[in-house]
């Protein structure tokens, strides 16, 4: 039996470890289909603190996982498939086979990216469509290639590629952006990123491979055929928790619910969450890190009171 169990290993994960080692808990972390999470798709990371010029995704995510484990974290490879809450110990099934129990947990399993809902993007991923820049900008070598949304992870997506790309078009579907003035004002002035407001991918061209894209002017419904090659989406994330219907509470986006904020505890005692899985407002590395320690504290106190 576990005392503490963390699924998840991103910033709020890798935290709520380092502190729930510190207190002698050992906890065990399960890490998921995304070791390191988000970070890890990443170039520089310039907003997390104690680092002034700056600190690379992946390197911030190693850091992080090592410290952790110097305290005494354990780390499992694998993937919840099944937990069950609703009787103690709480049961959690990894890879289908194998079964776990703990005193408590810590849901730290992030949240991933979308996509535009644009009939064959998932049969073209890898051949043309892509939602991540750092991981695939590469493969667009000066070609010319579109990036949909309007929010600061679309303006920094465009930026990233075009030290790969001959030419990024931003697509967006209105004509004012989401996205911070800062990262808006910095892709307005790179020449190589060209804008499409008003605007909406209805069709990939291809069969293999990605060889154009459709796009309509929402306010003339005028279509337009680009001869991109590739097509990223940046427009947002969908929480990772379809594992924790039916066991916690979830908002109609599909986020745990954290009844007392800014306490981390569920619906459900015992288990607690942290990060962008239940935060979509802030969602950053820094605030789901906080989020982290804040879960790993309720957990030793929870685990005191409960002994
Ligand atoms: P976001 O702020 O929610 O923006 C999503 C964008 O995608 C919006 O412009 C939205 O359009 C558009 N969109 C959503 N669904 C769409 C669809 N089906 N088809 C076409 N367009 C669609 O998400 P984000 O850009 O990923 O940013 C998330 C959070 O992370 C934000 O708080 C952001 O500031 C932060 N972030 C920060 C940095 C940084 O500081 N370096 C980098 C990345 C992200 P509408 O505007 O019309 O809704």
């Amino acid at each position: 039996m576990e005392n503490t169990i963390i699924i998840g290993s991103g910033p709020a994960g890798y935290t709520a470890a380092l502190y729930s080692a510190r207190a002698n808990l050992s906890p065990l972390l399960i890490d998921g289909p995304q070791p390191g999470g988000q970070l890890t798709t990443t170039t520089l990371v310039e907003n997390f603190p104690g680092f002034p010029e700056g600190i690379q995704g992946p390197a911030l995510m190693e850091n992080m996982k090592k410290q952790a484990e110097n305290f005494g974290t354990r780390f499992k490879t694998g993937y919840v498939t099944k937990v069950d809450f609703q009787t103690h110990p709480f049961k959690i099934t990894i890879d289908d086979v194998e079964l776990l129990e703990a005193k408590s947990v810590i849901i730290a399993t992030g949240a991933s990216a979308k996509y535009g809902g644009v009939p064959r993007e998932m049969e073209l991923i890898g051949h043309g469509i892509s939602a991540c820049a750092t991981c695939d900008g590469f493969f667009f070598k000066s070609q010319d290639i579109g990036v949909v949304g309007g929010g600061d992870s679309a303006m920094e997506e465009a930026l990233f590629l075009t030290k790969f790309a001959k030419t990024v078009t931003l697509v967006h579907r209105r004509d004012e952006f989401r996205a911070s003035r800062i990262m808006l004002e910095r892709a307005q002035k790179n020449p190589k990123i060209q804008w499409l407001t008003n605007s909406l991918v209805t069709e990939l061209l291809g069969d293999r491979d990605l060889t154009g894209v459709k796009v309509k002017n929402v306010k003339t419904q005028t279509e337009q055929v680009y001869p991109w090659t590739g097509l990223f989406f940046a427009i947002g994330h969908v929480p990772n928790t379809q594992i924790f219907k039916n066991q916690i509470h979830l908002d109609d986006q599909g986020y745990i619910i954290l009844p007392h904020p800014p306490r981390t505890q569920t619906n459900i005692e015992g288990v607690f969450a942290a990060g962008d899985v239940a935060d979509h407002y802030y969602r950053q590395a820094i605030s789901a890190s906080g989020m982290g320690c804040m879960a790993a504290i309720e957990t030793e106190r929870w685990l005191a009171s409960h002994a």
